[in-house]
């Protein structure tokens, strides 16, 4: 069974200050969770996870995960923005960007982050872009076809917009070692939100045979291997979490097979783990505020796809608890929804639940990733406050809500803001 990481009562108490909806994260949960990342990988020395911004860009949380050394993995100049502002510099940056535009080029380079190209035509991009190539690049593979485990698909990498060809990366490589480059870095990410624990050991192992084949074919020096994100996390109660251990010493096998073999016990790993550093550890709580019972039986909550948009936009499942009802028998089916004009406006479709009444709190587990980041303003709707449970049982703003204001800002150049927000 899944259980929230507050009670009712801090709910309310937290509601109180910040009405609802509003997304809250576990300071504890964050932490543990960062720290056995650490510990499990700690026998590679050079072990970094990039958190990748994307995912959740608040600084408030960023800044908890730089205390176990975690740098920031971006892709865009806003989340490089957010680096600097942090005072992210060098190489606890890493850029991992595709369809690049020159100017971010530019700012990762100033900065003295890692570029991640994309795409071997992107070499000649940074060269326009900063005026020189960087000392230590990296590129981004795809083995193309299909990535299995066993007999199961994890994913269609030869599908996905992303990454070098095999031929592509050991030209890129010998073209940037021509240019001067000295150290170099690999990355893949070729599945998503992986719950089992053989998707990195099978993609470290694909990735280090790479690096073994790259050094003896262009001479290049290898000094890192970055396994990217991808390790999920059970959004449904009946999933089976992830080990982190058992990952990290599958990983750790190959390194000992593939790596230490060729003289390469060196080469540091890199993660740019986003979900299963934060997904977790954040959950969006909201108040049922209408009912409704057409040819459904319908919980309106006053929170909407705005505010987390993984269930419309990919019918992902998001475990719901109604606080205080956690043992009452699940007797009800119901869709919750949101309230935007949009029939994909829903929480939940036919889900047991207890009897829900108005005025009840719903924490929408797992939404600490990929749920605040990806909202939008459709229907005018404003996207809601993030607040940090902290350790100790306070709670702390770490993002405002949006006002009107916020909604009307793009307005400034005339004088239709003033007469809105006046
Ligand atoms: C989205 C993304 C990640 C993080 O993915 P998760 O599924 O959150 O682990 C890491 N690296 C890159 C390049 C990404 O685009």
């Amino acid at each position: 069974m899944k259980k929230p990481f507050v009670t009712k009562e801090k709910l309310e108490e937290i509601a109180d200050v910040y009405p609802t909806p509003f997304y809250l994260y576990d300071e504890k949960g964050i932490r543990d969770n960062a720290r056995e990342l650490y510990e499990a990988f700690s026998w590679n020395p050079g072990f970094k996870e990039y958190f990748a911004v994307k995912a959740t860009p608040n600084p408030f949380l960023i800044q908890l995960l730089r205390e176990f050394g975690c740098g920031t993995d971006c892709s865009s100049m806003t989340e490089l923005m957010l680096s600097e502002a942090l005072g992210i510099r060098g190489e606890d940056i890493m850029f991992s960007s595709n369809d690049t535009p020159l100017e971010e080029f530019k700012k990762a380079a100033q900065l003295g982050g890692i570029i991640n190209l994309d795409d071997i035509t992107h070499i000649a991009k940074v060269e326009e872009a900063v005026g020189y190539l960087p000392e230590t690049m990296s590129c981004r593979y795809n083995p193309g076809g299909l990535f299995k485990i066993s007999n199961d698909i994890m994913d269609n990498p030869g599908d996905a917009k992303y990454g070098m060809t095999r031929e592509q990366i050991g030209e890129a490589f010998g073209i940037m070692k021509d240019k001067g480059v000295k150290r170099f870095g690999i990355h893949a990410f070729l599945a998503s939100n992986t719950v089992t624990n053989d998707y990195y050991p099978l993609l470290a192992k694909v990735l280090f045979e790479l690096a073994v084949q790259l050094k003896e074919e262009t001479g290049a020096d290898i000094r890192f291997i970055n396994l990217s994100g991808g390790i999920g996390i059970p959004y449904r109660p009946d999933q089976q979490k992830n080990d982190i251990r058992k990952i990290a010493s599958g990983v750790k096998k190959a390194y000992e097979e593939i790596l230490v073999p060729a003289g390469m016990g060196d080469v540091a790993l890199y993660t740019e783990l986003g979900r299963y550093m934060l997904g977790p550890y954040g959950c969006l709580v909201t108040r049922a505020v209408n009912e409704k019972h057409t040819y459904k039986e319908y919980i309106g909550v006053d929170a909407c796809a705005v505010n987390l948009m993984r269930p419309a936009m990919y019918g992902a499942y998001h475990h719901i608890t109604v606080m205080g009802k956690e043992n009452a028998p699940c007797d009800h089916t119901y869709d919750v929804t949101g309230s935007l004009c949009e029939n994909n406006d829903k929480f939940a479709i036919d889900r047991s639940l207890p009897e829900i009444e108005m005025g009840d709190l719903l924490v929408i587990h797992d939404t600490g990733a990929h749920g605040y980041s990806m909202g939008y303003n459709y229907n005018g709707k404003l996207k809601s406050a993030e607040i940090l449970l902290k350790e100790d049982g306070s709670f702390q703003l770490i993002r405002r809500a949006e006002t009107p204001r916020d909604y009307f800002a793009t307005f400034d150049f005339c004088d239709i803001l003033k007469k809105i927000t006046d």
